[in-house]
């Protein structure tokens, strides 16, 4: 065939185009319930293969009810994030080259990119400039990666090569953590061969932010290895830790400092939100998302090292017919990632830099701390309680007590004017809002809020 037939990409422009001129008028929630969705898509397995575009009718046809309208400007649930159009696009580019972003010759472009939108991701965030960077799935296999370059770095320290020797009969490493750690940083300690039982837990204060007096305590009894993991932006309250003392108290016994910054990290792109997050570039490896509050599609983490070779000796691996470049220069991914082959996920990342710049980022970040600020106010005003410092995205609120919230919540869910989610704090149950959509206006604020407060007013 010399002449491409481009009727498949025009049906799938047409249904996403659809999807997204109407996302926010949309049941924020999904609507099909996985039997009726079963009841759709679990035919016995085709004998011959349907045609392409009746596989894409039943597909789109289907997505329409089986989707969470994440992507639109009323989604508060988790912190998940929507897509830039121009990351929709980039995206959409880079899967029709279907380019293996693993080593530079698979693609020099995609190689290119990365390392671009590494030189402007470290200046956007301000992290040191020497800095490594691996783009990896999500903020779990950031967490994962900047581990590993710990656990390399502490225990070469040690004088133990653990690529080399593993685990068995290694020097004990002592792990801490914060009482209010991410789940992915005890994923992540589990996958490197890090029992949970070793981790030794940091207090955290009301805001869920770790004590360095705690820290310090926790360390005075330890000898040897040590990593430590802080986090900046706390999945309930958005809390930061204070990083500076943290990595002061933690270097001194010679410990490596990780910093799980999913979404708070992007503070470090406004001015305004930055007396917040100063001193948090002291750290020894930063874990982040861009799809979360750079706004790019599922699905896209960052994992930076202060010490680029400690990164690469936990990641890069060789074989005979690997064609790694002769140019130094060049960038091979796998030496900073767990994956080989790889999705080209930095043209998305490119894109929302790019289109964005400095500025567009800082504003993006700082409208939806905004937003979560007016979320809390009306609220408040309404007399719900709001239980956080709402100093990013998040906003914790109570209607009477956790039970009446819950039913709320679960009202919210059903009406669909906006979609948000709960979690437990200081013991009850809380709503949890998280604003972290660049769609996201005042309006939409506005109307959410009826929404929530009509919700919270029918008892039963
Ligand atoms: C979302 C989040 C993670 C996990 O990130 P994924 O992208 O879902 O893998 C880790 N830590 C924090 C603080 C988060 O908010």
């Amino acid at each position: 065939m010399n002449s491409y037939d481009d009727s498949l990409l025009q049906l799938a422009r047409d249904h996403a185009a659809r999807f997204l001129a109407g996302i926010g008028e949309r049941h924020v929630g999904a609507r099909a319930s996985r039997d009726e969705l079963r009841s759709t898509l679990a035919l016995p397995l085709p004998r011959s293969g349907d045609a392409p575009a009746a596989v894409l009718e039943a597909l789109a046809a289907v997505g329409e009810r089986g989707v969470t309208g994440s992507a639109g400007p009323r989604y508060f649930g988790f912190v998940i994030g929507g897509s830039l159009p121009v990351t929709v696009a980039a995206e959409w580019l880079a899967v029709a080259w279907d380019q293996n972003a693993g080593i530079h010759v698979t693609s020099p472009v995609a190689a290119v990119v990365e390392e671009v939108a590494r030189e402007w991701l470290l200046e956007v965030l301000d992290l040191p400039r020497q800095a490594s960077v691996g783009f990896v799935t999500g903020c779990q296999m950031a967490n994962t990666t900047c581990l590993a370059a710990a656990r390399h770095a502490v225990l070469r320290g040690a004088g133990w090569n653990v690529e080399e020797e593993g685990l068995i009969g290694a020097p004990p490493v002592h792990l801490v953590v914060g009482a209010e750690a991410h789940v992915t940083i005890i994923s992540a300690m589990r996958l490197l061969g890090f029992g949970t039982k070793r981790l030794r837990e940091v207090d955290t204060d009301g805001e869920g932010r770790m004590v360095p007096e705690s820290l310090e305590r926790v360390l005075a009894d330890l000898d040897g290895p040590a990593i430590v993991c802080s986090q900046v932006g706390n999945v309930n309250t958005g809390s930061i830790d204070p990083v500076r003392e943290l990595a002061e108290i933690a270097h001194a016994k010679g410990a490596w400092l990780h910093v799980d910054g999913a979404f708070g990290l992007w503070a470090r792109a406004c001015r305004d939100r930055r007396a917040l997050v100063e001193g948090v570039d002291a750290a020894d490896s930063w874990a982040t998302d861009a799809h979360k509050w750079l706004n790019v599609p599922y699905d896209s983490g960052l994992a930076f090292c202060a010490h680029p070779e400690s990164h690469r000796a936990a990641m890069a691996v060789t074989a005979a017919y690997l064609q790694f470049s002769p140019d130094v220069r060049e960038r091979d991914a796998v030496d900073w990632t767990p994956e080989f082959s790889r999705r080209a996920r930095g043209f998305a990342v490119y894109a929302a830099i790019r289109s964005l710049g400095r500025a567009g980022i800082a504003e993006v970040v700082e409208r939806c701390c905004a937003n979560a600020k007016l979320f809390a106010a009306l609220l408040e005003e309404a007399g719900a309680t709001i239980l956080n410092d709402v100093v990013l995205n998040q906003v914790l609120v109570r209607f009477d007590d956790g039970e009446h919230t819950r039913r709320v919540i679960e009202r919210v869910q059903e009406d669909g004017t906006c979609w948000l989610g709960g979690t437990e704090w200081g013991g009850e149950h809380a709503m949890r809002i998280s604003v972290s959509n660049w769609r996201t206006t005042r309006e939409d604020v506005e109307r959410s809020t009826e929404a929530i407060l009509s919700a919270a007013a029918v008892r039963v």
